[in-house]
């Protein structure tokens, strides 16, 4: 969806150290009016530039004070103008839960940013953000949003497409087992939509807690593919990221991580496993999965049936047993370099570059 991505103000009266428009930063200050957003968004959406609008800003004076401008914004599109586009609104986290709840009545989607993994991250890099007023803001997103739903169209309606939350990694030292514990209690306690991980970016005049280099992108993918997992695939942040793993191998998938570690499990037999297992085979995704079931009911899956399905074979061969019996079996399994067979140098390559694009096939 093309949105119109815009902050209300760069002014800042908090100093998040990883932040250009922290309030000790010397960055031009500019801020627009609440009329001149309106005006800006109907113009765009008029013209078809844009489908709606998503809204940021930084916190003037305090988060209650920025909270009323950009539920005033919302207000005039949607009940002065009838705009009918979409709104996403960032929420203040420390904002009154009334004011919160207005948001959530003329926004399609808000989120409240977690911004670090953990609290002593937040405590060294965003001394005035705090996880319990970030919690408070999530929890009344989603209560909120539950009493809409119960209510069924009776009462006011309130974000409908939920709640999301972004993570910076990489400004911090804490590993990706911490990063993923932290999503999956989001995700569990305020049944977010999304946790979105963005790497770091280095800043003019950062501070020397801050690394001098951006974490690879690639991180910022494999976490992306770990929290579907979680999410979709049935995997716990222990079996994604054990202790003695604690990062995300870079260069493979979470997925074909894990299944290379647990060996012992494969092949699995394509006409026999249970949903749980065969989403558990690298490369079968949520969707090949359920059209495996469904066909397996009517036909013995072969290794042609899959090569139908669009199914990389040659990928999943030594986890998969299919009814002609093509598996590459235990032999493919022991191979000390199993794992660089399964690994093409362009996997890499292809996320050297930043990519929002998410897979849903894993
Ligand atoms: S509150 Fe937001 S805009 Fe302000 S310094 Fe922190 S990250 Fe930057």
């Amino acid at each position: 969806m093309s949105l119109l991505k815009i902050l209300l103000t760069n002014y800042c009266v908090y100093d998040c150290s990883y932040c250009i428009n922290r309030v000790s930063s010397n960055t031009e200050r500019a801020r627009f009016t609440p009329g001149e957003v309106v005006q800006l968004t109907l113009d765009f959406y008029r013209r078809n530039y844009i489908e709606g609008l998503f809204l940021s800003s930084g916190v003037l004076k305090s988060p209650d004070y920025t909270m009323e401008q950009i539920v005033e914004i919302a207000r005039l599109l949607r009940e002065e103008h009838r705009f009918a586009g979409y709104i996403h609104l960032k929420t203040v986290p420390g904002a009154s839960a009334g004011l919160v709840e207005r948001a959530g009545q003329y926004a399609d989607r808000l989120s409240c940013n977690i911004e670090l993994p953990t609290p002593a991250d937040l405590a060294a890099l965003a001394p005035e953000k705090q996880v319990d007023q970030i919690d408070r803001t999530m929890q009344t997103i989603r209560n909120e949003h539950e009493r809409a739903r119960s209510e069924r169209g009776m009462g006011l309606p309130f974000a409908p497409a939920g709640q999301t939350t972004q993570m910076i990694i990489g400004a911090t030292v804490t590993d990706d087992a911490r990063i993923l514990a932290t999503a999956d209690r989001l995700y569990r306690r305020f049944h977010l939509r999304r946790v979105i991980y963005s790497a770091y970016s280095p800043i003019p005049d950062a501070s020397s807690l801050l690394p001098s280099k951006t974490p690879p992108l690639i991180r910022e993918h494999r976490l992306t593919q770990a929290d579907w997992l979680l999410r979709f695939y049935g995997f716990t942040v222990d079996e994604i990221a054990p202790a003695e793993r604690s990062m995300l191998d870079l260069d493979v998938d979470p997925k074909l991580a894990w299944a290379l570690r647990h060996r012992e499990l494969f092949p699995v037999d394509v006409n026999r496993a249970s949903r749980e297992l065969l989403l558990r085979v690298p490369g079968l995704g949520r969707r090949t999965v359920e059209r495996i079931l469904r066909m397996r009911r009517h036909v013995a899956v072969t290794s042609s049936v899959l090569a139908r399905l669009r199914i990389p074979i040659r990928r999943m061969r030594p986890f998969l047993l299919t009814a002609d019996r093509v598996s590459a079996g235990r032999d493919a399994l022991d191979r000390l370099d199993l794992r660089a067979l399964l690994t093409p140098p362009e996997q890499l390559e292809l996320f050297t570059a930043r990519t929002s694009a998410i897979h849903g096939e894993l």
